[in-house]
């Protein structure tokens, strides 16, 4: 058994309550590690020590923070091996998964370093050629980063990295049932060299996170989780008035046309739905399907879904995990049995594994068929491994489908008709849509969503407007007196 410290302003600390959280594997159900349950006055001494660090990290120059996330960077690719499995254990996802994602996490800090000494104003040309304009981009002071339990490296990085290539300080906190691997990434955070208190991780559960977004010193919060969660932090923050950014759920539409190569297609749903047990913002799990190929989608779906081979996340073989807990678990199977009440057609799957020799939270890989849209399972986030397919009959009806939710956080289309697709595109209310892909990823591009999938924008250079202040600098160069009482508008 593990037991593991938070990163206080450089040092090192179990809570003076002496309360600990478990932290369960999913594959065994076994307690294998404990992390701190801090009280309200560490979360506090927390951000604290983020604002007295404030001024020397903003003040750094870019290439000097630019040169430790580089540093960070190489850390993490040195240590890939060791995060996917501490990631895996703790949250029940595939290696093959895991280990992809660290090394896409050292991508992306890399990526911002590339931004730490580029953070460019601009000279504004004005009517008046008397006056010198320029901005610059400032940052923003303490931001607090709260992160979900199903890629907590990766989902921490999109914020993390432009938050510190911008000059902020930050206090972590991640989720209570996955923390593990950002106390251990918060190891190379020391190591790597940046001072103490530009980065500071606490623990414990939604009530902490709540102490961590109400601090007077907090300047901005970042969030990635459930709408619902969402709804709470925005009223709070909403007080304070300061800005946010949410990531949140999804029922993303994954469209397959007649007229699409159907074995890409496939794969792609498989992809989209079952990659990572479907716990996924971005999961695929709407499948809208034209009636004249539903019969071969299906049956193409349901065979490749009986073949994904179920076991421990450790295996470089195992293609599904378990699900990440025991709430997750519980959650899924009700809603399985929902769906069949309300008469969902279930295809495959529908229950929790019978292979004895699983004894973690493993799920079937589920498929469900419905012309009812409306049934639960059709519209609200499961973040499980089950799919629900709908059919429609024109792309007009198509569209209507995909946009009838209350989410847009991705879609993707599937045809070969490439007006078509970039028509679609245009008309589908999310963040993201994949033509002919699906679940791609890439550090350079805007990721987030509209609706209640949430707002502002991750990864790509746009996410620098996310953690500064612009501020505008006016310069008279004129000898001229001014009429005082009229404003200077030439
Ligand atoms: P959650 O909302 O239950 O918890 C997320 C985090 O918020 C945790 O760290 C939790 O401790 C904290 N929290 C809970 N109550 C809080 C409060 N009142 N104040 C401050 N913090 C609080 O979400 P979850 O179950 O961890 O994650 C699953 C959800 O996350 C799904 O809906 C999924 O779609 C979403 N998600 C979105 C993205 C994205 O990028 N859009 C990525 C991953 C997951």
């Amino acid at each position: 058994m593990k037991i593991y410290q938070a990163l206080v302003g450089g040092q090192w600390k179990v809570s003076s309550s002496e309360r600990f959280l478990p932290s369960y594997n999913p594959y065994n159900q076994e307690e294998w590690a404990q992390i701190p349950l801090l009280t309200n006055e560490e979360i506090s001494e927390a951000v604290e020590c983020a604002h007295r660090s404030f001024k020397e990290w903003k003040n750094m120059s870019g290439l000097d923070r630019a040169t430790l996330l580089h540093r960070l960077s190489d850390l993490i690719e040195e240590h890939a091996d060791y995060l996917a499995e501490i990631e895996s254990t703790d949250n029940g996802k595939v290696i093959r998964e895991t280990k992809n994602q660290i090394l896409f996490t050292a991508r992306n800090y890399r990526y911002f370093a590339g931004y730490a000494d580029k953070l460019l104003g601009e000279a504004i040309p004005l009517d008046n050629r008397e006056l010198l304009d320029y901005t610059i981009m400032e940052p923003i002071g303490v931001v607090a980063l709260i992160t979900a339990w199903n890629s907590p490296l990766p989902l921490l990085a999109n914020k993390l990295a432009p938050a510190l290539a911008t000059g902020n300080t930050v206090v972590i906190k991640p989720s209570e049932h996955a923390s593990i691997s950002t106390l251990e990434f918060a190891r190379l955070i020391e190591k790597a060299g940046f001072p103490a208190g530009v980065v500071n991780v606490v623990t414990g559960d939604g009530k902490a996170g709540d102490a961590l977004i109400r601090h007077p010193l907090v300047g901005k919060v970042s969030f990635t989780g459930g709408t619902q969660t969402a709804q709470v932090i925005s009223r709070a923050v909403s007080e304070k008035l300061i800005p946010i950014t949410l990531e949140l759920g999804g029922k993303s539409p994954n469209i397959i046309f007649e007229d699409a190569d159907i074995d890409e297609a496939v794969i792609g749903a498989v992809a989209g739905i079952f990659g990572a047990s479907g716990q996924t913002c971005i999961a695929g799990s709407r499948l809208l399907v034209q009636r004249s190929i539903l019969e071969i989608v299906k049956q193409a779906l349901v065979e490749k879904t009986n073949k994904i081979k179920l076991g421990n996340p450790l295996d470089s073989e195992t293609e599904m995990g378990p699900v990440a807990n025991i709430n997750q678990f519980n959650k899924i199977i009700g809603m399985i049995e929902e769906a069949k009440n309300q008469g969902a057609i279930l295809l495959c799957g529908g229950k929790s594994s019978e292979n004895s020799n699983l004894k973690g939270f493993y799920i079937e890989p589920t498929i469900f068929y419905t012309e009812n849209p409306k049934v639960n399972i059709a519209c609200e986030e499961v973040f499980g491994p089950v799919l629900t397919i709908l059919p429609f009959d024109s792309v007009e009806e198509a569209i209507h489908l995909a946009n009838d939710s209350v989410y847009g956080l991705a879609a993707g289309i599937w045809t070969r008709d490439i007006k078509k697709a970039h028509r679609l595109a245009q008309q589908i209310e999310a963040g993201t849509v994949w033509i002919n892909t699906y679940r791609t990823s890439q550090v350079g591009t805007p990721f987030g969503g509209i609706k209640q999938s949430g707002f502002g924008r991750e990864r790509s250079w746009h996410t620098l407007y996310e953690y500064t202040h612009m501020k505008n600098i006016m310069v008279n160069l004129s000898d001229n007196k001014r009429d005082p009482f009229s404003m200077q508008t030439k």
